[in-house]
């Protein structure tokens, strides 16, 4: 099989803002429009009523298992390390793959999902971030961004290095399609104890540990580094997110492709690219270096640091991260 590489000359993003995204009102009122478009995800956590109806079987347990791991590498190894930040290089029939995983966790397609995320690092914990629990609320960072008409379209213009490609364009429109499929995958598998387990409470639980870096990894946890926003490292979280967690060292260095910088810190994703890259999937996995490692380190276990006080002592100039 030939492998056509992406060129790895990525064109430099220009930090500006679409004008369709006035950032206006946060109120509550403002998300019943997105509820009607949100219907599906509404709809999904209702129907998880469904498991005090149907048989717990082993099948489905594992089913839950595979389909959690499966999908939450493709919003971690695929939308955010690969899409949002490019932090390794592939081939252009395993992108589509690494897009097709990342739809099939049914938040949205590759460009949608990589333009917000790029954009909250822009503007990380200011009134311009699209989920900073800081200058909204909790649950706004958790999911009230996701159900308003204010995010529901793809900001194009923070992704022109994959808007030249159809496949993903394709991939962006009709993102709920490999989630269909997945569904019917696991009710063919192991009927509606399939169905429910291997895809609706997987996809719920994708959604809401996917969600905690959102809000929770911008208030609990440790900071290592003195980025100017609130990004917190949080074991729990990287746990569940399969490496996300250590958010701080992310928004440190966001192009690596681990975001565990010691061994302690663990990070599935990166043992999984890692993997990938043994068989030739993935190459030019991105690590930060020994500058970059030390660079801005603040005691780790300093108390009550504020984020202001952090906020000015990251006033020197930062080393780039990419
Ligand atoms: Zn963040
Ligand atoms: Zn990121």
């Amino acid at each position: 099989m030939t492998l056509e590489r992406v060129p790895s000359s990525a064109p430099v993003l220009t930090p500006k803002l679409s004008p369709s995204h006035p950032w206006p009102d946060r109120s509550p009122n403002r998300w019943f429009p997105g509820w009607i478009k949100s219907a599906p995800f509404i709809l999904l956590h209702l129907s998880l009523i469904a498991v005090f109806f149907v048989p717990v079987t082993v099948t489905a347990v594992i089913l839950c298992a595979v389909t959690y791991f499966i999908r939450m590498f493709g919003i971690t190894g695929a939308y955010h390390r690969y899409f949002a930040h490019r932090a390794y290089k592939t081939s252009r029939w395993f992108q589509f793959i690494l897009a097709w995983l990342g739809c099939s966790a049914m938040q949205k397609g590759p460009l949608w999902w990589a333009g917000h995320h790029r954009e909250h690092h822009r503007h990380s914990d200011t009134p311009k971030d699209p989920h900073s629990p800081h200058e909204t609320s909790f649950w706004w960072s958790h999911v009230g961004w996701i159900l308003s008409t204010e995010h529901a379209n793809t900001p194009e213009d923070q992704v022109p290095d994959w808007n030249r490609y159809p496949e993903l364009r394709w991939m962006d429109r009709w993102h709920w399609i490999p989630g269909i499929l997945l569904a019917v995958l696991c009710y063919l598998i192991d009927g509606t104890s399939g169905l429910v387990w291997g895809f609706v409470v997987s996809t719920i639980l994708v959604y809401h540990a996917t969600f905690t870096i959102n809000s929770l990894s911008h208030l609990f946890g440790s900071r290592r580094y003195a980025t100017t926003d609130d990004s917190r490292n949080n074991f729990f979280l990287a746990l569940i997110t399969l490496g996300e967690g250590w958010h701080n060292n992310h928004h440190h260095y966001q192009s690596s492709a681990n975001q565990g910088f010691f061994w302690w810190e663990i990070d599935i994703s990166y043992v999984t690219l890692l993997a990938l890259s043994c068989c030739g999937l993935v190459w030019d996995l991105r690590k930060p270096g020994e500058k970059a490692l030390t660079h801005r380190l603040i005691q780790p276990t300093a108390p009550g640091t504020s984020l202001e006080q952090l906020t000015v002592n990251a006033a020197a100039p930062e080393q780039p991260s990419s």
